[in-house]
């Protein structure tokens, strides 16, 4: 009995935090969907069923930041845009392929204009081709894509789709509105908890450290990411600071003769620090210690 309850608890807590949420560090229910105005025409969207999004009321029409994780939350971010301006919603942006960006797209209505870096078509292409469930969300792959910088134009203000190489996958890119220096960012930023990096999707801690020197580099002031509220250019530089320590003292033990289990123990990680069953999520330290011993 004691058993199903647990199982059934992991289960609930996988579906809808999705992969960049360990079990254990959130309530069994999302907060509910709220919209905050970031600044000028950049409004926020937090809480629901997924990562935070965002959108931006152009002259035209509304371009809207990733896609939560659920239809159901897809349809409250449209509800709380139409609050604020009738203006028809005609691009999607999405800043990576976890599915509680992308997720929600069926929510949206069919036509629109969808964007993202060309890997990021492809690992939703992979994840929606296997799930009976996703399928449907086949018609929302993304219908313009791009392999590095690329400037949307014409709907009422520069908005800029940087790419900063692999980091948290190989396909993350920033969301950059130079007028407001205001940036969304994916999940390139964790503050709080590990950083994640998806090493299946081609992410790289190392890759990460070079994306968050190209987010310092920018003529930003608020960074708006997946997994907290909107963070400064001191917090990208403090989470930056730290991955760099750990690389380095990841490789100071490799180079000692250290095993993976002795360096997971020196930072106090459980050898077998729990995901749910048939989902791990790797240490930060452990995907470092990957990355540092396949190089040789
Ligand atoms: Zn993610």
């Amino acid at each position: 009995m004691k058993k199903i309850f647990i199982l059934s608890a992991i289960a609930l807590i996988s579906v809808w935090t999705g992969l960049d949420a360990p079990a254990g560090q959130q309530p069994p229910q999302p907060p509910p969907l709220t919209v905050q105005n970031i600044k000028g025409h950049i409004y926020l969207v937090k809480g629901g069923s997924g990562a935070n999004g965002g959108f931006f009321i152009g002259a035209k029409g509304v371009v809207v930041i990733d896609a939560k994780m659920t239809a159901e939350a897809a349809k409250q971010t449209i509800a709380e845009i139409r609050k604020i301006t009738p203006l028809p919603i005609t691009h999607l942006l999405i800043t990576h392929s976890d599915l509680d960006h992308v997720n929600g797209l069926g929510g949206f209505p069919p036509g629109l204009k969808i964007l993202a870096h060309a890997q990021t078509k492809k690992d939703m292409d992979e994840a929606f081709q296997k799930d009976e469930a996703l399928k449907p969300l086949l018609a929302y792959l993304p219908n313009q894509t791009f392999t590095d910088d690329f400037d949307l134009k014409g709907l009422g203000e520069e908005i800029r789709l940087l790419y900063f190489g692999p980091a948290h996958t190989s396909g993350d890119i920033v969301v950059f509105f130079a007028a407001e220096k205001v940036a969304f960012i994916g999940d390139l930023a964790f503050i709080g908890r590990d950083p994640l990096i998806h090493k299946q999707k081609g992410g790289t801690s190392f890759g990460l450290v070079k994306a968050l020197k190209d987010l310092l580099a920018l003529d930003a002031e608020t960074y708006i990411a997946g997994h907290n509220d909107p963070l400064t250019k001191n917090d990208i530089q403090g989470l930056m600071t730290s991955v760099e320590e750990k690389q380095a003292k990841v490789r100071d033990m490799i180079k000692a003769g250290r095993s993976l289990d002795e360096i997971k123990a020196a930072f106090g990680i459980a050898a077998a620090a729990g995901a749910p069953a048939g989902r791990s999520w790797p240490s930060l330290v452990e995907i470092i210690y990957q990355e540092l011993t396949e190089k040789k």
